[in-house]
């Protein structure tokens, strides 16, 4: 199966099986054949957006960033997995191509996804480590400073006093 992201913020999906090389005919949105679809279409929106501010970029390394971010999850291959608990055939991403440009949307909620994966799949064996220390959750910050003060105030937060 094959699901492919077109120009327009849309990703199809191909059910032919005898012929890849008919992948634009009986297209259909993924989003019609899976939920998942809609997430793939919200984040492929989002790239083409910001795309399109690196291609107005003056900078040849910009414009760069825009080309691989229009051929980013350009076509998405799909393989039936049977979901064993549930008894249910679900849709797992197989194969695909993706930019890796920093600020891809595509590219930074596949990245979340496998930090997230990363995290659930260590838990068990920090819980076992550990098993009397609580979870907290912490955001450190600091008061916005001016420009002119960053380098200073960077070096105070990165000093081991
Ligand atoms: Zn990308």
């Amino acid at each position: 199966m094959f699901a492919q992201a077109s120009d327009s913020d849309f990703i199809a999906f191909n059910i032919s099986f005898q012929n890849k090389f008919q992948q634009n005919q009986n297209l259909q949105s993924l989003s019609k054949v899976s939920p998942i679809g809609k997430i793939w279409d919200k984040h492929r929106t989002n790239t083409d957006k910001v795309l399109h501010y690196y291609a107005k970029a003056d900078e040849h390394y910009f414009q760069q960033y825009a080309w691989r971010m229009k051929i980013c999850s350009e076509l998405l291959k799909f393989q039936l997995v049977l979901q064993e608990s549930e008894g249910i055939l679900k849709l797992k991403l197989s194969d695909a191509q993706f930019c890796r440009v920093r600020h891809c949307p595509v590219c930074q909620w596949r990245r979340s996804l496998m930090w997230k994966a990363r995290a659930y799949k260590i838990l068990p064996q920090v819980v076992t480590d550990y098993p009397k220390y609580r979870w907290l959750f912490v955001t450190l910050t600091v008061k916005n400073c001016q420009i002119e003060e960053l380098r200073e105030n960077l070096d105070l937060i990165l000093s081991d006093n």
